[in-house]
C-alpha cells in the first residue's frame, strides 16, 4: 500500500493496544476492565457542575495545582513532586519519552499490562520482556545492566495476576538497576502496601497513580506521578501544556480529598474480592492470591476461552487473555454482590 511510505517503520511494523471491550449500549455486566462498581463520591460531581457553571472559557492550570496541593498532603510529600496526566496512561506516555531513545532498552515483566509494549514501540524502542518466576517474583534477570537500558517498568500490584513484588525486593532492584524504575501503583489503594516512601530514598523510583480504579473515575481520565521535584521539573518539559482539562482537574481534586469515600470504598471491593476469589475455588477455579480489584483464575477442566465466550453470550464480561510462553485465563473484575451472583449463578450452569 503506498500510504504506508508515509509512517515511520516503527508505527507500519506496530500493532497498537487493544483496550478491553467497552460495549456502548446493551446490557451488559462489565467485569472486564477493572472498573470500580461504586458511583464516586458526591463531591466529584458537585465540584465538575460548579467548573462548568464558572464557564469554559480560559484554558486550565497547566499544572493542576490544586490536585497536586491535595494529593501531596495525603501521600505525604511536597506538591513539587507530583506531576498530573490524562490518565496514568498519559503518564506512561511521558516517561516513556522522556527517558527511553530510539534503540534503547525499555525492561518489562511478563506477564503484565500490555500497553508498555505498544509505548515502547511507538517510540522505537527495544521493549525487553523478562517472564515472572511461578510464584510472581522477579527473576535475577530483571537485576540485570545491560549498557541500553533506559528505565524499567513494574506494575505493582500487578495486572493480569494481582500480585504484589514485596517492598524489600522493590527496594533492593530499585538499589541495582542503572536506570530509572517506574512502579504503576494503579492497583495499590485495594493493596496491603505500597512503595510511595522508596521515592524519597531513592532519585531512580518514581510512581503512577491512577483515579480510574480506586476512586471510581475511569471516564474522566486522572492519574499521576509521583517522583523526586529534580525529575518532575524535566517531565513537565514533555507533556502536552494542557494535558488536563478544567472538569478533570475540579472532579479529580474533589476525590482525592474525599478519603472517607475511599477508605470505604476499598474495604466494600476487598470484602466482595475475598468472597469471589473462595466461591471460584468451589466452583473448581486456581485462583491466583489477588491485592488489586480483580482476581485471575483458571478452571481445572473447562478451557478459559470457552468459559469466557458463553459468559458473553449470557450478557457477562470478563477479560479472556492469553501470553505466549505462560497460557491463558480469565480476568474477572471485581463487581458488587448483586454482580457476582449473577456470575456465580452463570458459571454454576456451565463447570
Ligand atoms: C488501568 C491501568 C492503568 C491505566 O489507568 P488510566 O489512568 O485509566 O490510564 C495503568 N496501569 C495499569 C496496570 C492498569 O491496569
Amino acid at each position: 500500500m503506498s500510504e504506508s511510505r508515509y509512517f515511520r517503520p516503527e508505527i507500519e511494523s506496530l500493532v497498537g493496544y487493544t483496550p478491553g471491550e467497552q460495549p456502548q449500549g446493551g446490557k451488559f455486566i462489565k467485569l472486564n476492565t477493572n472498573e470500580n462498581p461504586y458511583p464516586p463520591s458526591p463531591r466529584v460531581l458537585q465540584a465538575i457542575r460548579h467548573t462548568l457553571e464558572s464557564g469554559l472559557v480560559r484554558y486550565p492550570d497547566p499544572l493542576a495545582t490544586a490536585f497536586r496541593q491535595r494529593a501531596a498532603e495525603v501521600l505525604g510529600v511536597e506538591p513539587e513532586w507530583i506531576l498530573c496526566g490524562n490518565g496514568s496512561d498519559d503518564i506512561l506516555t511521558i516517561v516513556t519519552r522522556a527517558f527511553v531513545g530510539t534503540g534503547q532498552i525499555l525492561r518489562l515483566p511478563s506477564p503484565s499490562y500490555v500497553l508498555y509494549h505498544t509505548l515502547a514501540q511507538i517510540q522505537g524502542a527495544r521493549s525487553e520482556e523478562i517472564d515472572f518466576r511461578d510464584d510472581w517474583t522477579l527473576p535475577e534477570a530483571f537485576y540485570q545492566s545491560p549498557p541500553d537500558l533506559r528505565l524499567a517498568f513494574l506494575p505493582n500490584p500487578n495486572s493480569p495476576s494481582g500480585t504484589v513484588v514485596s517492598r524489600a525486593e522493590v527496594g533492593d532492584l530499585a538499589r541495582r538497576l542503572p536506570c530509572p524504575l517506574l512502579l504503576d501503583e494503579a492497583y495499590a489503594d485495594f493493596a496491603d502496601s505500597h512503595c510511595v516512601d522508596l521515592v524519597r530514598e531513592q532519585e531512580r523510583v518514581l510512581i503512577s497513580r491512577t483515579l480510574s480504579k480506586s476512586y471510581a473515575l475511569a471516564g474522566l481520565r486522572f492519574g499521576f506521578l509521583i517522583a523526586q521535584p529534580q525529575l518532575i521539573r524535566r517531565l513537565v518539559k514533555v507533556k502536552d501544556s494542557y494535558n488536563c482539562d478544567a472538569l478533570s482537574i475540579a472532579g479529580a481534586t474533589a476525590a482525592i480529598d474525599d478519603q472517607l469515600w475511599l477508605r470505604e470504598n476499598v474495604a466494600r471491593v476487598r470484602a466482595t474480592r475475598q468472597r469471589l476469589a473462595t466461591a471460584l475455588e468451589a466452583l473448581g477455579f486456581t485462583v491466583t492470591p489477588s491485592q488489586a480489584n480483580f482476581v485471575w483464575c483458571r478452571h481445572a477442566e473447562r478451557p478459559a476461552r470457552e468459559l469466557y465466550e458463553q459468559l458473553k453470550r449470557n450478557g457477562l464480561l470478563v477479560r479472556y487473555m492469553d501470553y505466549p510462553r505462560w497460557g491463558d485465563g480469565l480476568r474477572i473484575s471485581v463487581g458488587t454482590d448483586a454482580q457476582l451472583d449473577a456470575l456465580l449463578a452463570l458459571l454454576k450452569t456451565m463447570v
